[in-house]
């Protein structure tokens, strides 16, 4: 009988698509491949959504598929990184623990439940470094945003009362500015911002086409908005901008007083526990509360919501601590260790630097069609075959695209470069990451753990927990060495 398969494929996002990474191209390459291998392909799931929007519903709708046909086990998918855009998903498609065979065609690794665990060593790592390089990327795509504004530009959308000439030039746009400074000026009158927005809409201000009085929520958010006062507010830094203010300090200044005598500061927000939400009680499934006793001393139990559990001993937060402490002393990684799996990141860096290879071009390709079509809208102008009005917004639609494309390729060629580093920096981390993590806060101590542990469960002020991958390869004490062939301690 022949083997039967589901084909996955993704893409991340609407520019991937465009960039020529389609769903199509994919699907085409894994039909080719199941001929090949003399594969049945009985359904095909395909979705394009951004990398870190929650839910993808057909991967989840071909898990459900899978355990509705128990004869058919293969997925068929481009490369790792089409399958999982996280750890969650990692371990949701746990192939060590469950029937599933995923044929990553691309990288030519199939990996099942008797993968050795070299392969599976790889893969591991493979997910851990697809959501490091998206990290690298956003985090290179923000230097170019945080350029932008401490240039003084704005990022993204102009607020309400300017308009954009051009991907730089902002100006004041004499339709919806007198609104902007009206509201202003009636609020620092010492109108309410209710009494705000009604005169405006009885003085004949108008918002906007569908909306002739602004709502509550956008006039509140207007007149803190630093932006009229000729300040660009990247992220909570300021900036000087280049555009023209449309209120005067003195006024916004005035606005602000008013602001801090309408809205008292809120009460003192309740106290936030480092631990608790990481913590579910193992006896009836409630979450794990905490609260301060004696002024001091925190304490952690079931909130017991279901009224069925018999779990009514607190733990302190020193004695939760300790127990975390040692979860992650025990993914610490040896000298020896840390150069086999360097070996397996060296092999990984191969076929990574291949897709970028692709990548690269694609983009490069796109640069240069723009620049084409640049040209020939010049000449077009030139020989008067179309208006300067045309010319015009044509011109900054196009630079605006080419602008983007080329930060892109800036923005990748530097996230690929730090790939094989920031893969060494992190397997570099588990060698110190007991170090590193005793030192930190215990808020971060938290964040650490939420990376490294899932399923926390409390009994008997006792915790049980699973690592998540790929950091379960690298625990201690559990048959570890079995893992990693090639560095057998008895050997
Ligand atoms: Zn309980």
């Amino acid at each position: 009988m022949k083997e039967k398969a589901v084909i996955y494929a993704r893409v991340s996002s609407l520019s991937q698509e465009k960039d020529g990474f389609s769903i199509p191209a994919q699907i085409d390459l894994l039909n080719s491949y199941a001929e090949k291998n003399n594969i049945e392909v009985v359904k095909i799931f395909d979705e394009a959504e951004t990398a870190k929007q929650a839910g993808r519903t057909k991967f989840n709708a071909m898990l459900k598929f899978l355990s509705q046909h128990k004869d058919v086990s293969t997925i068929l998918v481009e490369k790792t990184d089409r399958l999982y855009r996280n750890f969650k998903d990692y371990v949701e498609l746990d192939v060590d623990r469950t029937r599933y065979k995923v044929c990553l065609v691309k990288e030519g690794v199939v990996l099942c439940n008797n993968s050795n665990s070299h392969e599976k060593l790889v893969h591991g790592l493979k997910v851990l470094l697809a959501k490091n390089f998206i990290d690298n990327l956003k985090e290179e795509t923000q230097k170019g945003r945080l350029k932008k504004a401490s240039e003084g530009y704005f990022i993204g959308q102009v607020p309400y009362g300017y308009k954009k000439l051009d991907t730089k030039t902002t100006v004041i746009n004499s339709d919806t500015a007198p609104f902007v400074r009206r509201a202003f000026e009636l609020y620092a009158d010492g109108y309410s911002i209710e009494k705000v927005r009604e005169t405006l809409k009885d003085e004949g201000y108008i918002y906007n086409k569908s909306s002739i009085a602004i709502s509550k929520g956008h006039l509140h958010k207007m007149l803190k908005n630093v932006a009229y006062i000729g300040i660009i507010d990247f992220r909570g830094k300021f900036y000087e901008g280049k555009h023209e203010p449309i209120v005067s300090n003195e006024l916004f200044n005035k606005v602000q007083r008013q602001f801090k005598k309408d809205y008292k500061p809120d009460k003192i927000s309740k106290h936030n526990f480092a631990f608790t939400g990481l913590i579910t009680c193992a006896e009836c499934g409630c979450a794990i509360t905490a609260e301060i006793k004696k002024g001091k001393y925190i304490y952690y139990h079931c909130t017991g919501y279901k009224k069925i559990c018999s779990q009514k001993e607190f733990i302190t937060e020193e004695k939760l601590i300790e127990q975390f402490d040692a979860a992650v002393r025990a993914v610490t990684i040896s000298e020896k260790h840390f150069e086999y799996i360097k070996k397996g990141l060296r092999e990984s860096f191969i076929d990574k630097k291949k897709y970028d290879l692709e990548h690269y071009d694609v983009m490069v390709k796109n640069v240069k069609k723009i620049q084409n079509r640049l040209d020939k809208l010049y000449l077009d102008k030139l020989d008067g075959e179309i208006s300067t009005e045309v010319w015009r917004e044509k011109h900054a639609k196009w630079t605006e695209d080419l602008e983007v494309l080329q930060s892109k390729i800036s923005a990748y060629s530097k996230a690929s470069k730090k790939y094989y580093e920031e893969g060494i920096k992190y397997i570099e981390l588990l060698k110190n990451v007991y170090s590193i993590y005793s030192a930190q806060s215990n808020s971060e101590k938290a964040k650490l753990i939420k990376i490294l542990l899932s399923n926390c469960k409390l009994r008997d002020k006792k915790l049980s927990y699973d690592y998540n991958k790929p950091f379960s390869y690298f625990v201690k004490n559990d048959q570890c060495h079995k893992k990693y062939p090639g560095c057998d301690s008895n050997a």
